[in-house]
């Protein structure tokens, strides 16, 4: 057998922030066979995958070992031998405190191609989001990165800290560090450093958990030690270290240190979730709901067959716009068999999706629901018997149609999707807001409020879990509320994500 088209590809996933993956680790991870990857790589990633890829975990979960090196590196073989295309994943940069070169040696070993792609390692991270140069031009002229990880019983280098606390005009960024921290200082120190050099730790860099202490090598470990910050985390020491005050801005943007939940499908969370991450926010997605493309065939095809006929095809969901292009565009594959149809939808979101088909959207009402797409329609003066196509999911849109009905339009409703309830009782990022509660909690649709107070057992907090803010987009998500009996705190006057981003910023800082 020859192991002519396997590839393994070590790749870097970056610290964390998924805005800080390279492109050519994106785009390796969408064409992957296998991807095989480790504790702190953003789950997210594994998303980007192609359907039928084999993702294989192998780092530590709670009360296990990770899988043995060796394992692995046998792993990756055997996958590029059967001409797999491997993608090996792994937290920051592979070949920083990564063991990254291990496995390339044994991939040259086996005569296996092989490519490495860089990543942006803790430290840089670390530096970047914390405010710390690691270098600069009147202090420091040189960074070191080390590991604070000794285990006696293993055969590593045994780092030799006080040769470091005698370098001049030097950073030190120390990686897994958090276990001794205390010795690591005080040996630097032995070694000739000042102890009142600043110094500092960053937690998490780069995401909403972020969290970081600054002081000197004297005073660190206790600060470390009242406030309870552990591993992942970056350890600074020397004089750039004194920047951090000044040009930290991560720390500071409106939404830092808070924790907020998202409840709706997981595709339409990642919007949101990138306009709440980029405020500073830590983001737990709890995809209480989850569209499914379901197509009620035969009146698709009569519609279809019937497509010159109808005057308005009105759409309430982002979803349901490309369901119905998936589709039409199968049977038609030019768009110009839509003829004279006119085009209505629900809000900013749909809109959104319709025109990037190059359509104009004719009607949308200023406040996104039902009722007042029904009363912006009305308002066209169109409607009298014209012929009006009303996409749906499930839930079936009684109010808008009955609206238009009454205003002598002919409605056919059209199936393409149904939105169903998920059961999050297993899922871990649903664990993390039962122990530790969230500082809000935002409601964008009504199903997902439904589905939030039926699982409200599951979803239970713990006692001295903290009790979020409820807020909801607009009027329909907050009647469902109401009637489950939630206490909203906020509500937008305009049913938007930004607006409903305001409203929060707004609350939290109450
Ligand atoms: N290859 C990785 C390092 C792996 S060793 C890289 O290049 O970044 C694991 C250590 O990296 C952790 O113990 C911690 O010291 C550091 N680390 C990883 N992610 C981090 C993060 N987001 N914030 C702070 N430190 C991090």
């Amino acid at each position: 057998m020859s192991s002519s088209s396997g590839i393994v590809y070590l790749v870097g996933a970056g610290p964390g922030d998924l805005g800080l993956v390279t492109f050519r680790a994106k785009e390796l991870i969408a064409q992957a066979d296998v991807l095989v990857y480790d504790y702190l790589v953003h789950p997210e990633l594994i998303k980007w995958c192609q359907p039928g890829c084999e993702v294989v975990y192998v780092g530590k979960k709670a009360g296990f070992h990770a899988v043995p090196q060796e394992e692995i590196e046998a792993l990756l073989v055997k996958q590029a031998k059967a001409g797999k295309k491997v993608v090996r994943l792994k937290g920051g940069d592979p070949l920083v405190f990564g063991r990254g070169g291990e496995e390339a040696r044994t991939l040259a070993k086996d005569g296996i191609p092989f490519e490495i792609v860089p990543g942006v390692t803790a430290a840089l991270a670390a530096g970047a989001y914390a405010g710390i140069p690691l270098t600069h031009r009147n202090t420091s002229s040189s960074v070191v990165f080390l590991t604070g990880h000794e285990d006696p019983k293993k055969h590593e280098l045994q780092t030799d800290w006080r040769s470091f606390g005698a370098l001049k005009n030097t950073t030190l960024a120390i990686y897994m560090g958090m276990g001794h921290l205390k010795f690591i200082l005080e040996e630097l120190v032995a070694g000739g450093l000042n102890p009142q050099t600043p110094a500092a730790v960053v937690q998490w860099a780069s995401l909403g958990r972020q969290r970081s202490v600054a002081g000197t090598a004297a005073t660190l470990a206790g600060l470390v030690e009242q406030s309870g910050l552990a591993a992942p985390a970056i350890i600074f020491v020397g004089e750039v270290v004194r920047d951090h005050e000044a040009i930290d801005w991560f720390e500071h943007l409106p939404l830092f240190g808070r924790r907020v939940a998202i409840t709706r499908t997981r595709d339409q969370n990642s919007e949101l979730r990138e306009k709440l991450e980029t405020l500073g926010a830590e983001v737990l997605e709890l995809p209480l709901i989850e569209i499914k493309k379901y197509v009620e065939k035969d009146s698709f095809v009569e519609i279809l067959a019937e497509l010159g006929g109808y005057d308005w095809i009105v759409f309430t969901s982002a979803n349901g716009v490309r369901y119905f292009f998936e589709d039409f565009l199968k049977g038609f594959r030019d768009i110009r068999a839509l003829g004279l149809l006119r085009f209505a939808c629900v809000g900013k979101a749909t809109a959104k999706e319709i025109e990037s088909y190059h359509l104009k959207v004719e009607c949308m009402p200023d406040a996104a629901s039902g009722e007042s797409l029904a009363d912006a329609l009305i308002a066209t003066g169109s409607l009298d018997s014209a012929k009006i196509i009303v996409v749906t999911g499930n839930l079936n849109r009684d109010t808008l149609v009955k609206k238009l009905e009454a205003a002598r339009a002919i409605v056919d409703r059209l199936q393409l999707y149904t939105t169903e309830k998920t059961d999050l009782s297993a899922d871990p990022v649903a664990d993390d807001f039962r122990q530790k509660g969230a500082d809000a909690i935002l409601f964008a649709s009504s199903s997902a409020a439904q589905s939030f107070a039926d699982q409200a057992k599951s979803l239970k907090l713990a006692k001295d879990a903290k009790r979020p803010l409820v807020g909801s987009i607009g009027p329909q998500t907050s009647e469902t509320l109401k009637k489950t009996g939630m206490e909203i705190a906020f509500e937008p006057k305009k049913a938007n994500l930004d607006a409903l981003i305001d409203a929060l910023i707004r609350n939290l800082a109450k």
